[in-house]
C-alpha cells in the first residue's frame, strides 16, 4: 500500500456489482483506490502473478470456481494478501466459513454501502498486516526455539559422553593400578621367599602396567586436544615410501611372538607428499599395531601404499579375528571395543585417535571386516604434491 493509494483486485463475474463497488470507492475521500476488475478466478491468479495488490475482493460464485474452493488457491498464490469475500444475502453462512478458512472479512452484496466497503477494506488490510507480523515473530521465535533445543541436545550428548568417558577412563586406569599394587605388595611381603626370577617377573609386571597407563594417558590427552580444536596439522614434506618402510622395520620385533608375516607394497609412485608426520605416525602405527594384535598365529598382514592422482591411500589387510558387523561403526569412538576381543589387551582409544588424525587431514577412513575372515582398513588422505 503506497501512501494512501490502495490497489484492489476484484474477482467478480457480475458487471453490475463490479460497477457499483467501483462507484462506492470513488465516493471515498480519505483514500484513493485503484480497482482492477476480472471475471474469472484464473484471470485473478494471472493478475496476482504479474502485479502488486493490497487486497482481493472475491465473489464466491465464479464461472470457473464455486464456493470456498477459490480461497485456498488464492491464499497459496498470494499468502500475504488480505481477502474480503462478497456473498449474496442467502449464503452468509458460507461467508462465515470463508473467514474461518483464511479470509479477513465478508460483505453481503446489496447490503453494502460506500462507508461499509471502505471500512471493510481498511480493516482487512490492517488485520492481515498484524497477522503477518505475528506470523513472522512466531517464525523467528520458532527458529530460536529450534536452535536452542539443538544446543541443549548437543550439550546433553556432550555431558553424557563426558561422564561415560570419565567412568571408562577411571575403570581402565584402575586395572593397571591394581596390577602395580598387587605386584608391589607381593614384592614387599615376600621379599625373602621370592626367587630372583619371580622378583624380576613382578618388577616387569609393574613396568608394563606403568607403561600401559602412560600410553593411555597420552592417548586420552591426544583425544582431548583434538576435541578442543588444538589439534592442528603441522604439514611438512615427507617421503611416504621411506616413512612406511621404516614403520614396517620397526614392527618386525612385534611380529615374532605370533610368527606373523608382514608384506609391504607400494603402487603409483607416491614420492614426497605434504602431511603431518606425527599424526601420520598415529594413523599408520595404530592400524598396523591393531592388525598385528588381532591377527591369529602364523598369519599374514598386507600393508599397501597406493598413490592416486590427488590422494594417497594406505591399506591394511589382516586375516585375524575380524570385527562383528554391529560393532564396526562405534569402533571409532573412544573406549569402544568389539565383543570378540576376549583377553586381547587394549584401551579402545586407538581407532578414535586414528579417526581424529584422519579428520585433521581432511581424509577418510573405511573398514571392511568379517568375523573369522579378517579386516581391512583403508585410509585416504588428500595429497598436496611438491
Ligand atoms: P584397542 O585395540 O586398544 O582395543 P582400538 O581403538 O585400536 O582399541 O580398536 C577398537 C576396537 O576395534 C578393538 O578393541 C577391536 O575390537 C577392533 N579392532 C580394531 N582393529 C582391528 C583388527 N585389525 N582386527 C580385529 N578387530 C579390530
Amino acid at each position: 500500500m503506497a501512501g494512501s493509494l490502495v490497489k484492489i483486485l476484484l474477482i467478480e463475474d457480475n458487471l453490475a456489482e463490479a460497477r457499483l463497488l467501483q462507484e462506492f470507492l470513488q465516493q471515498a475521500d480519505a483514500k484513493e483506490f485503484v480497482l482492477v476488475h476480472v471475471k474469472r478466478l484464473q484471470e485473478g491468479l494471472n493478475q496476482l502473478r504479474t502485479n502488486n495488490y493490497d487486497i482481493i475482493l472475491l465473489d464466491l460464485t465464479l464461472p470457473d470456481s464455486q464456493g470456498l474452493s477459490s480461497l485456498p488457491v488464492l491464499i497459496s498464490c498470494a499468502p500475504s494478501l488480505p481477502i474480503v469475500v462478497l456473498t449474496n444475502t442467502n449464503d452468509e453462512e458460507l461467508a462465515v466459513e470463508a473467514v474461518r478458512e483464511g479470509a479477513q472479512d465478508y460483505l453481503v452484496k446489496r447490503q453494502v454501502n460506500a462507508n461499509g466497503l471502505v471500512r471493510s477494506i481498511c480493516y482487512a488490510i490492517e488485520r492481515k498486516q498484524l497477522l503477518e507480523t505475528l506470523r513472522q515473530v512466531n517464525q523467528t521465535l520458532q527458529v530460536r526455539v529450534d536452535e536452542r533445543t539443538a544446543e541443549l541436545v548437543k550439550a546433553n550428548e556432550i555431558n553424557q559422553f563426558r561422564s561415560e568417558f570419565v567412568s571408562m577412563l577411571s575403570h581402565d586406569i584402575r586395572q593397571p593400578l591394581n596390577t602395580i599394587l598387587l605386584a608391589a605388595g607381593l614384592l614387599q611381603n615376600n621379599e625373602d621367599k621370592l626367587t630372583q626370577e619371580k622378583k624380576r617377573n613382578h618388577l616387569q609386571m609393574i613396568r608394563t602396567a606403568i607403561k600401559n597407563m602412560a600410553q593411555m594417558l597420552d592417548e586420552v590427552s591426544l583425544i582431548g586436544r583434538a576435541d578442543s580444536g588444538k589439534f592442528q596439522c603441522d604439514l611438512e614434506p615427507l617421503d611416504l615410501e621411506i616413512f612406511c618402510r621404516q614403520l614396517v622395520e620397526e614392527a618386525q620385533l612385534s611380529l615374532k611372538d605370533k610368527n606373523l608375516t608382514l608384506v609391504f607394497a607400494s603402487y603409483g609412485g607416491v614420492g614426497e607428499a605434504v602431511l603431518d608426520e606425527t599424526l601420520l605416525r598415529h594413523i599408520l602405527g595404530n592400524l598396523l599395531g591393531n592388525a598385528i594384535k588381532y591377527s591369529l598365529p602364523n598369519g599374514k598382514i598386507q600393508f599397501e601404499l597406493i598413490g592416486q592422482e590427488n590422494s594417497v591411500m594406505f591399506r591394511f589387510q589382516d586375516w585375524g579375528i575380524g570385527i562383528p558387523k554391529q560393532d564396526q561403526k562405534r569402533m571409532f569412538q573412544p573406549f569402544q571395543r568389539a565383543e570378540n576381543v576376549g583377553r586381547i589387551p587394549g584401551t579402545g582409544l586407538g581407532l578414535a585417535i586414528v579417526k581424529k588424525c584422519v579428520d585433521a587431514h581432511g581424509g577418510e577412513i573405511m573398514v571392511n571386516s568379517e568375523v573369522g575372515v579378517g579386516t581391512t582398513f583403508i585410509v585416504t588422505l588428500p595429497l598436496i604434491k611438491l
